[in-house]
């Protein structure tokens, strides 16, 4: 720690803490753990080796891979068990690509300029782990010892398959098993003209899944068309699709997410969403649907073609026409109910479905006063004024995998932006300074209080 004169007042310098966090966040960003560099083992044992020097017994601290070549670390800090079951802390190793040509510099080379850090995973999801990583850090200095155990999992295919989780729950439960999970890899903080306004806890995901629709026809020579056209024939059925609405269905996280996400809305939207949050009102759900493909998405299922394909020559008749539609769909809605109403709309059996991989079910994971009450707690404290609201993320993360496990999960990044500067998987990606710091401030903390 270093000391500074400012007049005659000794003025503390950053803590030590916040240097650890920049340094650490800054070796991972440079190790380039996307599909080029495929570093994920390298990154994995770097962590381990901070853990193991702040005084982990090295048994606890593992690389472990279950997909050859695709590191990951699972370590536990040890608690009484006084407190309970443990407490899984998920993040993520791996990032998306960066190329050198898209960025305005260097992806891989840490950089802090204008009160942001910059460099590929600097918000998704590197510094989820650097906080991860600092806050035992930190306990250890201390000598803080939890109520429970805490259980650090970095995995390195979260951007991909997400096998590396699934598989460490499937081989190795005893070593992840837990009685909640918090994700570092999910939720924030919205900031509106650098305000603080809502803390999103994401607490459930849709269900991703693909279908592969094809018309098949004996085709023939185009100067003689007939009646029958493999093309017509889809084209008329993804055209019943477009006009098709999955029925709205509100959760708790979705109804909680409008009534809550209403208080810094103008008012005509503020109505329609505590409508349809408080009485499910038709109306005001067709207008907030309108309003904003986000909300339509948050209420119900969607499926929508994202492919389309078909005939083999200009000259002739197509035998095979083929669409892809890729629904996201709600975390109840069984899989077999979506595809009988696709089968419905569609309305002509000469198109075949099939399901091109298949769903990972993700169960919402309630609203437990236990995990939830604590963090709108300390959200009050640290960002007065801003609402604590639950999020059904319309992407996914490796927390499918645990709920799908049984193990309820919370995302909780708690890194404030704003939302029209979200550079995840994008070109120059950055963190705020202060959020970033701040986040790990609000993980310190959180965890101190469901441990203690
Ligand atoms: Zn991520």
């Amino acid at each position: 720690m270093t000391l500074s004169l400012a007049g005659a007042m000794p003025v503390l310098a950053q803590p030590d803490h916040r240097a650890r966090e920049r340094a650490i966040l800054a070796e991972l960003i440079e190790i380039d753990t996307g599909p080029t560099g495929k570093a994920t083992t390298e990154a994995a044992e770097a962590m381990a080796r901070h853990l193991v020097a702040a005084g982990l017994p090295a048994d606890d601290v593992r690389v472990i891979s279950v997909v050859p070549g695709i590191g990951n670390l699972v370590a536990r800090y040890r608690g009484t068990g006084a407190g309970g079951r443990p407490i899984l802390l998920m993040a993520h190793l791996d990032v998306v690509e960066a190329l050198r040509e898209d960025w305005s510099f260097a992806p891989f080379e840490f950089r802090e300029r204008d009160g942001y850090y910059y460099g590929r995973g600097s918000s998704d999801n590197k510094a989820g782990i650097a906080t991860l990583i600092s806050t035992i850090i930190r306990y250890r200095e201390e000598g803080f010892v939890p109520s429970r155990d805490l259980i650090i999992v970095l995995t390195g295919d979260e951007e991909t398959s997400g096998d590396s989780i699934r598989l460490l729950l499937e081989q190795h439960r005893d070593l992840v098993d837990a009685e909640f999970a918090l994700n570092t890899d999910a939720g924030g903080g919205e900031l509106r003209d650098g305000r603080p306004i809502a803390f999103s806890v994401q607490t459930a995901e849709k269900v991703y899944l693909s279908f592969a629709l094809e018309v098949r026809d004996d085709g023939g020579h185009s100067s003689v068309p007939g009646p029958s056209n493999a093309i017509y024939r889809l084209a008329a059925g993804l055209t019943r699709l477009a006009g098709f609405a999955f029925p709205v269905r509100l959760n708790e996280t979705t109804r909680t997410f409008f009534d809550r996400a209403a208080e810094h809305q103008p008012a005509d939207l503020a109505r329609d969403m505590r409508a349809l949050a408080r009485e499910d009102d038709a109306a005001a759900a067709s207008r907030l649907a309108a309003a904003s493909p986000f909300y339509n998405a948050t209420m119900r299922t969607t499926c929508v073609a994202t492919g389309l394909s078909g005939g083999h020559a200009e000259n002739a008749l197509p035998q095979l026409a083929r669409a892809v539609i890729n629904c996201r769909m709600l975390p109840d809605d069984p899989a077999g109910e979506v595809e009988a109403a696709l089968v419905r709309v569609l309305a002509d059996p000469a198109i075949t479905l099939s399901r091109i991989a298949p769903p990972v079910p993700s169960p919402a994971s309630p609203l437990r006063a236990d995990v939830v009450g604590p963090i709108e707690a300390l959200v009050a404290e640290m960002w007065p004024g801003a609402v604590v609201v639950p999020e059904m993320s319309t992407g996914a993360t490796d927390g499918a995998f645990t709920r799908n496990a049984g193990i309820p999960t919370y995302g909780v990044s708690a890194v404030f932006g704003a939302l029209d500067d979200i550079r995840a998987h994008g070109r120059d990606e950055r963190i705020g300074v202060e959020p970033y710091h701040r986040a790990a401030e609000f993980w310190y903390r959180l965890l101190k209080r469901l441990a203690s």
